[in-house]
This record gives structure tokens, C-alpha cells and sequence, in this order.
């Protein structure tokens, strides 16, 4: 017998529908590329959106077309979620940091056949537009006419300006229902290994994505929140927020391209923002900021920090100089991203000091809707004791089941895993904790070594900016940790010194062979450390001579 309740397909125009009819007056605020601050409501983006619908059949868009997106956060590209994916079609969103020669590939792999662009980006397709094969057929400017980059483009694609095209479309547009199982949004991932690949979000896993992120022990927000993705909407949909915000009515601040310390301080303080949300190397750049200028932040609750492992001195720092609460979360563009959330449970509520750092520097314990698992290389499921680490696998509500353009169930392990390529730790409460990229891993002597664990040690010096840490080649142990440190400014770091800071840390044979000094690592499109690249430039480091 079926159940008698109301069916109704969970469709992404149904989030914005209501934040519009119950949440009116809830703010989008954007900085612009232009420099300036736009200002509107639910209320008045949504016609918008319904508009942007029209522009886009206008273009000739149909159901299931890719459009790709090429821009900062702001409330043209909100419109652009919305209005794609609530026509049917589906949004493409492109990380601008990828190499050109990447940008191209995935314009071409997902057959795009129009490309909404920020001006900021105009050289960057002035240079790519000559590889893409001709599915492009437009090429729009999300601005005015005024402010239109010349640039030349190849035969058969269009150059058009975002502002023009809404004026021309009009809002007597109401939004189809259809299939909730629908892909509505596309983001390649960062692709550090092999070409990058696409993940494919459907209404449904996006519109139960963002109930979970909106539950208590989850990024949990309230319609008296102001949030503040740092995190872009050209990387896993900034982690959901431009749909679990107006799901509950919260205010979306949009930074544009202006993510430096002393810009989101101000913007921060302007706008009285209670959350944030970004990568460890965002919320670094603006602790320096604050220590430097003596700023403080006024209305800030929360950051939630992910993408990257946190390091101490952002919960220490945050915490104590600040009244700054960290949350830490992990997940990947293959699950949404959320996958777990560091909350406490009644077992360790009362924990203080150093055992509840170390909780914290978890990345948390599972989400409803998201199981995990790790296992041995033979896939044998690994105890929960917090001690033994394995592959990490995942399987839920919102985690891909194939890559775009392959076929169904290719991610998944023949159990109906998807193998997430991270090796982590669980303990006996559920939390995990990552303790590298399986590709990362450093075996000495046969034996696993954690790299986050020691980086994260390295950054809790005082005279630490940044630290990365290798698998060096070694003749005798086949891999031994290699310590790579950005110093602090300023500041002169000993050796010997800083190798002594983890005696009694970690154990003995984990402590690196040595540490070498540089001015800056590199970091991917992202914002992780590009560990590739410093092994290629380090790896013999121990060996040579
Ligand atoms: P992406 O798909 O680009 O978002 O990258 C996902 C990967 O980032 C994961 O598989 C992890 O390796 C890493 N990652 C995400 N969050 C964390 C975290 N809190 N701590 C450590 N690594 C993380």
C-alpha cells in the first residue's frame, strides 16, 4: 500500500519560490566586478530568475543543454543557478583557475552551448575561445551594455551583454515541474591527477543536500543569518549555500572577486555577516590581516572551514583572540560536498585542553543521508577504533554514482562504494579524520605516515605561515617525510629547532628528515597545496648527492 500524502518533485525553483513568498525581504548583497554594492531581495530576484529563464530559451536552450558559468559569486550568477535549472537545463560551472588548456577541454567535454562570463574572465576566453569546438554558440557578458569587453571571437559565436538580453526576455515564466532524478548542475573536479572529471548534480540530491546542511549539528542556518560564501559557486556550488540560504530566508552576501583579508573584513563588518564559509588558506590570509591592522570582526558567529585540513591555529586563533567559532567539515565535489561535520556529541561535551583539539581537528562524523566506511587494499572493513587507517569509501543520498559521460555506476566500487581516494581514521564515537590523499600517503619502511598530522603540527609553530609535507625518496626507508615551510614574515626559523617542536608530538620515526625553506607553495584551482608539484621539484631532496 503507498502512503497518502501529497507527491511533489524536489525541484530547485521550489527553494527560491519560497524564500520569495516567505522570506521576502531575506538580502542578496554583491560586490560587483565593478567595484560597487548591489543590492535586492528574494522577492525581486526571483521574477529575475524567471526572466533569465525566457533569456535563455530565447538563446535557443532546451531541457538538459549544458550553459556554462564562468564567475565570481554574485546575484547575476544566482540568477543564473536558478534560472538554468529551473528550465530544465543544466548549470555548468567553471573554476577559472583551471589551465587554459583544462578550461577548454571541459567546455568541450560538456558540449556547452552558451557561456555566461563575468568581464573579468575576457581574457581568458579571447584565449581559449579558438579551441572550443562549435556547441558554444554564445558567448554572454554578465553586465551592461556599458561595460562590454571588446573582444574577437570565432565565426559563429555570438558576443552578448546579460543586462540587454533581460530586458529583451520577459518574467511570464512560471516554472515546470518535472522528474526530481533531473541533472541540474555540472562542476568538473580540480583534476590534480588525469583530466579533470565531471560530477553531475541532480534537483533531488541538491534539494536533500541542502536540508542536511541546514541541520543543527550541520552548517544549520537560521533565517536571521547573513552568510558569506568565501567558497565560490564555481567550486561544488559553493558547498550549497546559494540553496540552503534561501531555503531558510538567510541573507547570501556575495563577495565577488574580492576575497583578500582586508576586503572581506570590511565587507564582513559592513554587512554584518554571522557566517562564513571557505578553505583553510582564505581564513589564514584573513587572520593576518586582523592581526596586522588590529581589526576585529563585529557580527561573526562561525566559519566553517573545509576543502582542505584545518589547522590548529585557526581554531586557537579564531577562538580565543576572536570569539570566533570554527566548525570543520569535509567533503569532495563528488558528494555535494558535504560528507561529514565536526559537532559534538554528549560523549565528549565536557571535553577541554588538548583532547578537545584533538576532537576538533576531526572532520566530523557522519551525516544523515551520507554513510562511510574504510577498508584494508583488499577492501576489508577496518575497525572504528581511531587508530587504524584505510581507504575511505561513501554512499548516500548525494554522492555521484558515475562521472559525466560514463556509464551508470562506474565510480562505484562493485559493493555500490564510491572510493572517495582519501585515507582516514575513525574512532569508536564515529568521527573520522583524514590523514591524507591515498595518492599522498607516505610508506617508510612499510609503515603509513600521516602528512596532514605532521603539516598540521608544522603550522601550529608560531613562526610556521605554511607548511607542506612530502614522501621524499629514501634508500634505505624507501619514503621519508619531507617538511617544506613558508616562514612566517619577518621571522628566521632554525632547523633543528622546528624538527625538536614535534619530539614528543608524533612518534619518533615519523618526525621528517628535513625541512626546507621556501617563499610560497603553490596551490591548485582550488586552493590546496599542489603536493604534485612539490614532489616533482622535491622528491630527491634526501637522495641526491
Ligand atoms: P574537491 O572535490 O576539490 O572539493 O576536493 C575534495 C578533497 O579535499 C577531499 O577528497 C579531501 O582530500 C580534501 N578535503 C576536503 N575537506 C577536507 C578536510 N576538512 N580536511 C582534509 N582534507 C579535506
Amino acid at each position: 500500500m503507498l502512503g497518502l500524502m501529497q507527491d511533489q518533485p524536489l525541484l530547485i525553483s521550489s527553494i527560491l519560490a519560497h524564500a520569495a513568498r516567505h522570506h521576502p525581504k531575506g538580502e542578496i548583497v554583491s560586490k560587483t566586478v565593478e567595484g560597487d554594492l548591489h543590492r535586492t531581495t528574494y522577492r525581486d530576484i526571483e521574477p529575475r530568475c524567471r526572466r533569465a529563464a525566457r533569456m535563455l530559451q530565447r538563446l535557443g536552450v532546451q531541457p538538459d543543454d549544458r550553459v556554462a558559468t564562468l564567475a565570481w559569486n554574485s546575484f547575476r550568477h544566482l540568477e543564473l543557478y536558478y534560472g538554468i535549472s529551473g528550465m530544465g537545463a543544466i548549470c555548468h560551472t567553471i573554476n577559472p583557475r583551471l589551465s587554459p588548456a583544462d578550461l577548454a577541454y571541459i567546455i568541450n567535454h560538456a558540449e556547452d552551448v552558451v557561456l555566461f562570463l563575468d568581464t573579468t574572465f575576457a581574457p581568458l576566453i579571447a584565449a581559449v575561445a579558438k579551441d572550443v569546438r562549435t556547441s558554444l554558440r554564445a558567448v554572454v557578458f554578465m553586465t551592461e551594455r556599458a561595460h562590454m569587453p571588446d573582444i574577437a571571437l570565432p565565426m559563429g559565436m555570438d558576443l552578448l551583454c546579460y543586462e540587454d538580453l533581460m530586458v529583451a526576455a520577459d518574467e511570464d515564466y512560471a516554472w515546470p515541474s518535472f522528474d526530481e532524478h533531473t541533472a541540474a548542475a555540472l562542476c568538473y573536479t580540480s583534476g590534480t591527477t588525469g583530466k579533470p572529471k565531471g560530477v553531475l548534480y541532480s534537483h533531488r540530491s541538491t534539494v536533500l543536500h541542502a536540508f542536511a546542511s541546514n541541520m543543527a549539528d550541520v552548517i544549520g542556518l537560521r533565517a536571521a543569518d547573513r552568510v558569506l560564501p568565501v567558497v565560490p559557486m564555481f567550486h561544488v556550488n559553493a558547498w550549497g549555500t546559494p540553496y540552503s540560504a534561501p531555503m531558510v530566508g538567510a541573507s547570501l552576501i556575495m563577495p565577488g572577486r574580492h576575497l583578500d583579508g582586508a576586503s572581506l573584513t570590511k565587507l564582513m563588518n559592513d554587512e554584518r555577516v554571522t557566517l562564513s564559509a571557505g578553505v583553510p588558506t582564505v581564513w589564514l590570509g584573513l587572520l593576518n590581516h586582523l592581526r596586522a591592522s588590529g581589526e576585529r570582526l563585529h557580527t561573526v558567529k562561525s566559519f566553517v572551514i573545509g576543502g582542505s585540513a584545518c589547522p590548529r591555529l585557526l581554531f586557537e586563533a579564531f577562538d580565543k583572540e576572536y570569539g570566533i567559532r570554527i566548525d570543520h567539515a569535509w567533503g569532495m565535489s563528488e558528494l555535494s560536498p558535504l560528507g561529514t561535520y565536526n559537532a559534538p556529541k554528549p560523549a565528549n561535551a565536557d571535553l577541554a585542553g588538548e583532547e578537545l583539539m584533538r576532537l576538533r581537528e576531526k572532520q566530523g562524523r557522519s551525516i544523515f543521508g551520507v554513510d562511510m566506511r574504510i577498508v584494508d587494499d583488499e577492501g576489508r572493513e577496518l575497525p572504528w577504533d581511531g587508530t587504524v587507517s584505510g581507504h575511505l569509501q561513501s554512499r548516500g543520498l548525494w554522492v555521484c554514482n558515475s562521472y559525466f559521460g560514463g556509464t551508470a555506476g562506474d565510480a562505484l566500487t562493485p559493493d555500490g562504494w564510491f572510493a572517495t581516494g582519501d585515507v582516514a581514521t575513525i574512532d569508536a564515537d564515529g568521527y573520522m579524520e583524514i590523514t591524507d590523499r591515498s595518492k599522498d600517503v607516505i610508506k617508510s619502511g612499510g609503515e603509513w605516515i600521516s602528512s596532514i598530522q605532521l603539516e598540521n603540527l608544522a603550522m601550529s609553530h608560531p613562526d610556521v605561515a605554511e607548511a607542506a609535507i612530502i614522501a621524499a625518496r629514501h634508500e634505505k626507508w624507501d619514503e621519508r617525510p619531507l617538511l617544506i615551510v613558508v616562514p612566517r614574515e619577518g621571522r628566521t626559523i632554525d632547523k633543528a629547532a622546528l624538527l625538536s617542536f614535534y619530539e614528543g608530538k608524533v612518534a619518533k620515526w615519523w618526525i621528517p628528515d628535513d625541512v626546507v625553506f621556501v617563499s610560497e607553495l603553490p596551490h591548485t584551482a582550488t586552493g590546496k597545496v599542489q603536493k604534485l608539484a612539490l614532489r616533482t621539484e622535491w622528491a630527491n631532496h634526501l637522495v641526491a648527492g
